[in-house]
């Protein structure tokens, strides 16, 4: 954008033909590269040198608007979700220490974030796009992550990971500049704002968002010129539900380049339904907030249910047991935690040395706390995280995730969660919690053990069977297993 007449971009084009594509379709308003640039060029004159901003994300222009005007700037981004209560958002205000909050004009911010100075940001300003001024290592967004185990923590991301990773994508999944994404995640997150804004703009292509995602807007964006999707498992969950009444869904996703899902497991029932009905394999990935992405399926690649792929470029990946030692052979059996280290880690948790110290290793690995077993070829199967999907049961470590893939094949099973409960006997016993799908007729506790056992093997049957209207979830459809048992 920044180049002269004559020149051309890596895209092949022009600056001038490069300022005429569209970056960002979001609902009925759309930004060039040009205007993108210089509505994010006059953000950043304003923003000027200060330490951190944080960012209000809503609506998802401006949020995207003010994100690229902070890149620019080179300060550090903190993206805060408009859902949190008082409590979060005060928490995440504290830690961080924002100079300032970016918000669309006329957004209403609660008044624990109103204290903040504030500077509206225009999509309509025309400012010039800034020199470079941050180096490699500084920090680019500082991301609370999801609070799924605890109360979030503040990963600070530098330039230079949100770079690598984002061009090992790029690489793997093939992306160019005519890739048109349909996006329909909140901006707050790793997942909707690296992977899904970022993520297609780093080679030149456009994101489209829907608001609010709904298989019928992806199914009209991806018959309507798009060509991928990334999602979380309950978006795939609702497609394949929609898929066998709806044939203009079927054709959108056989169409597809490229599907993606992450953030969580995607249920091998709803991949392979998906598949049988539009010849399509979900290529799933596996990634953190703290780490961005580690494992995925090129484009060109086998996208096998149940796994998340191999390393990608740059990311070294080990599996350690309990007692220290790497397993070396994959044998599809041995179960250790995944452990990386790459140039696409996050350097620290805000104001946390303790809890920094306490993820790394003395050779530098992160300790994700997610347990995996490698395939003979090397793809890697997820078991779940160590702290709440590992059951110890009657001397065998039991993976929740397996589980919950058999009960979700039961055409009774709607939802299902499995954890582990104390047991004077067993150590651990294996608790189903499940949202039947005729909540007038759930399927009972002993044909649904049977049904576990039938499949997989006698000791990973349910002991429990407990029965809810619904999964305590996220804002990101993971399920929170430590409020199963208040829900
Ligand atoms: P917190 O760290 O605050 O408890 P969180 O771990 O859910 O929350 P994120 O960084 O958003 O926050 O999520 C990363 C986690 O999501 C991974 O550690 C892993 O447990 C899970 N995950 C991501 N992708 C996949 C996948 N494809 N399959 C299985 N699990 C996944
Ligand atoms: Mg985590």
């Amino acid at each position: 954008l920044t180049g002269g007449p004559g020149e051309r971009s890596e895209m092949g084009v022009s600056p001038d033909e490069v300022r005429e594509r569209v970056a960002l379709r979001f609902g009925p308003r759309t930004l060039t590269y040009g205007r993108l640039a210089g509505a994010a060029g006059a953000l950043a004159a304003r923003v000027g040198t200060s330490g951190r901003v944080a960012v209000w994300a809503t609506p998802e222009l401006e949020t995207a608007v003010a994100v690229t005007g902070a890149l620019l700037a080179g300060v550090a981004a903190v993206p805060l979700n408009p859902k949190s209560g008082e409590k979060e958002l005060a928490h995440i205000l504290s830690d961080s220490a924002p100079s300032l909050v970016l918000a669309a004009p006329g957004a209403e911010l609660p008044p624990v974030v109103g204290d903040l100075p504030r500077v509206d940001v225009d999509a309509s300003a025309a400012g010039a796009v800034p020199a470079e001024r941050a180096a490699d290592g500084d920090p680019a967004l500082i991301v609370y992550t999801s609070g799924t185990t605890g109360p979030p923590k503040g990963a600070v991301l530098p330039r230079r990971a949100l770079a690598t990773t984002l061009d090992a994508l790029a690489d793997a999944w093939q992306w160019t500049a005519d890739d048109v994404l349909v996006h329909g995640l909140p901006l707050f997150h790793v997942h909707g704002l690296v992977l899904g804004v970022l993520g297609p703009l780093r080679r030149g292509g456009s994101v489209r968002h829907l608001g609010r995602f709904s298989p019928e807007g992806v199914a009209r964006e991806l018959n309507d010129g798009a060509t991928m999707m990334f999602g979380v498992p309950t978006m795939y969950h609702r497609i394949a539900e929609a898929l066998p009444g709806d044939p203009e869904l079927a054709k959108a996703l056989a169409g597809a380049r490229l599907l993606v899902s992450g953030s969580a497991a995607l249920p091998v029932h709803d991949h392979e339904r998906i598949a049988a009905a539009t010849g399509r394999r979900v290529i799933e990935r596996y990634g953190m907030t703290e780490t961005l992405m580690n494992t995925s399926v090129r484009a060109d690649g086998e996208a096998r249910a149940g796994t998340v792929g191999v390393p990608l470029p740059g990311v070294e990946l080990r599996l350690v047991e309990e007692d220290g030692t790497e397993i070396g052979a994959y044998d599809g059996e041995s179960v250790g935690e995944i452990q990386v280290r790459g140039p696409n880690l996050f350097t620290e948790y805000l104001n946390r040395p303790d809890a920094t110290a306490a993820a790394f290793t003395a050779d530098g690995f992160f300790r994700t706390g997610d347990m995996a077993v490698r395939e003979p070829d090397g793809y890697v199967r997820i078991v779940g995280r160590k702290a709440t999907d590992l059951i110890k049961s009657g001397g065998y470590k039991i993976g929740a995730g397996e589980i919950e893939n058999a009960l979700l094949e039961h055409p009774g099973v709607r939802e299902a969660a499995v954890t582990g409960e104390p047991d004077a006997d067993l150590g651990e016993r294996i608790v189903a919690w499940i949202v039947p799908a005729d909540p007038g007729d759930p399927p009972g506790a002993e044909e649904l053990a049977d049904h576990v056992a039938r499949r997989l093997a006698p000791h990973k049957r349910p002991r429990v069977v407990r029965y809810l209207e619904a999964l305590p979830r996220n804002d990101m459809g993971k399920i929170m297993k430590r409020a199963l048992a208040d829900a």
